[in-house]
């Protein structure tokens, strides 16, 4: 069997560690043995696609060295490798699977959607109600010639079990009775993830599907499809999710997890990437310090564990700091600096905007010295705002979070128009507004001018900073996260949290 593995990310938001640990084994499973490694964007979620978030793909990926040896800019014999182009093959599939008795047409309204969901909400099934599942073909097509708007749903089975194979866990069985009639294709035309990836990782030859745990439950869904398809599906492993110190899933408000801001707070690729290793799976040998090469000779499939490893960011410094003591001499390291943030261009960059606030020329430490480090000395009774409680400029910066995480492009003039907008919709003069925000993002009361500064620091090491000012002053639990999210949504719409 030829090896052929991918990674099949969402351009949504930024790109996650978990998908360049998922990305690390894919990659050197399939180097091992001689085949080729994927790269399949899933961009048909139209509302979250972002084409920065697509970019922030390709960057990541190609900082840690991981490259695809099919897919966007490469291209190769499967493609289109992005499916928002691939819209024709999902319809004919679902043609295939309409015509074969395993999906059907359903015309249920929204507002039929919504009622039933409801009113199934305090039974024990959840799901959509199979009302349309045995609407007569002819009828069914009658009414989609005349243009009716519909869904194409998939028929799951109404009893009896799914079963399959896990690589890391044996044989997983779940009875059909819990698999929900998934929509294959929106009425817009564009498939969902459950018809796109089982389709794409047929057509792509796909032999081995490895990645996180969080799609486990999806698999019936998707084995369901390649019967009716009649295909043979993929070996299925599931890596461990990666997890926080106190075992909940790995998640931004608790860590970075964006790719992006390992590679601008200064983590070396290779460090990044011998850390990942370690998640789940071991050197036989113990060692934790190794190399790709000798991941690629070790690693076996079987042997990762799922005992949920713990991404610690203090011993991934840990192992940082050995790989610049042991693998880089100053000399060797000079050119990574520059390459980091110290070369030319980005250094002209930091001084156009310092250059208006140079006194003497020993000034530039102090004054951009935040845009060099990981963090900023905060104190909390410098992020006030007049007239608002802490717990409220809590709720402040982290509506901005999100704000920022929604902006297409971080220019100055960009963040100006996101902070005038975010004043007048919390009633805060601008002055106010952003007073605590120099301080979050620079640790200091005067630095360079704000919006310039933030630009500088990018989307992602603004937000970074902003969640630190939080926990800062206090942190979020639960109940107050939800009534930020309600209050953000009634003043700005929904997010992305
Ligand atoms: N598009 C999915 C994601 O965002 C891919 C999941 C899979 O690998 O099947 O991660």
């Amino acid at each position: 069997m030829t090896v052929r593995t991918r990674i099949a990310p969402s351009p949504t938001g930024d790109p996650h560690v978990g998908t360049a640990y998922q990305a690390l084994f894919d990659y050197v499973w399939a180097k091992k043995n001689g085949g080729s490694f994927v790269l399949r964007i899933e961009d048909t979620d139209r509302e979250r696609f972002s084409s920065r978030s697509e970019q922030a793909i390709y960057d990541s990926l190609e900082w840690l060295g991981l490259k695809w040896d099919e897919g966007p800019g490469v291209g190769g014999p499967f493609g289109p490798y992005r499916q928002s182009e691939r819209l024709g093959i999902y319809r004919e599939h679902t043609e295939a699977l309409l015509s074969r008795d395993a999906a059907y047409r359903c015309f249920c309204t929204r507002e039929r959607l919504l009622s039933m969901r409801e009113a199934r909400r305090a039974g024990a099934d959840s799901g959509y109600d199979r009302h349309c599942r045995d609407i007569p073909r002819d009828e069914s097509d009658r009414r989609a010639a005349a243009g009716e708007p519909h869904v194409i749903r998939m028929k799951a089975p109404l009893e009896g079990d799914c079963v399959f194979r896990d690589l890391l866990r044996g044989e997983i069985r779940k009875a059909w009775s819990t698999v929900d009639d998934q929509v294959l294709l929106k009425s817009d035309g564009f498939p969902t993830y459950h018809l796109a990836v089982v389709v794409d990782d047929h057509l792509m030859r796909i032999s081995h599907i490895i990645r996180g745990e969080e799609w486990i439950n999806s698999v019936p869904k998707h084995i369901r499809l390649f019967e009716a398809f009649g295909w043979e599906p993929p070996v299925f492993c599931h890596l461990p999710l990666l997890r926080n110190a106190d075992h909940s899933k790995l998640s931004k408000r608790d860590n970075p997890t964006s790719i992006t801001y390992y590679r601008r707070a200064g983590f070396l690729p290779e460090a990044l990437l011998n850390y990942l290793g370690m998640m789940g799976w071991s050197m036989p040998g113990g060692e934790e310090k190794f190399t790709l090469e000798d991941m690629l000779r070790e690693l076996r499939l079987e042997d990762i564990t799922l005992g949920g490893p713990v991404f610690d960011i203090a011993k991934l410094r840990w192992l940082n700091a050995r790989y610049i003591r042991e693998n880089y001499t100053p000399e060797r390291l000079m050119p990574v600096l520059e390459n980091w943030g110290l070369g030319r261009e980005r250094l002209l960059e930091v001084l156009r905007v310092a250059h208006s606030r140079l006194e003497i020329l020993a000034d530039w430490g102090p004054l951009t010295s935040f845009v060099f480090s990981d963090s900023v000395p905060l104190d909390p009774q410098a992020l006030e705002i007049r007239g608002r409680t802490s717990d409220e400029v809590q709720e402040i910066f982290q509506m901005a979070v999100w704000r920022i995480e929604g902006l297409p492009e971080m220019t100055p003039s960009a963040l100006e128009a996101m902070f005038r907008n975010l004043g007048e919709k919390l009633g805060l003069k601008l002055r106010d507004l952003t007073r605590p925000f120099y301080v979050a993002v620079s640790g200091s009361k005067v630095s360079m001018p704000l919006y310039d500064s933030m630009a500088l620091l990018g989307s992602v090491m603004c937000r970074v900073r902003l969640r630190r000012a939080i926990d800062c002053l206090g942190g979020f639990d639960a109940e107050r996260r939800s009534r930020t999210i309600q209050r953000y949504e009634d003043l700005f719409g929904r997010g992305n949290y």
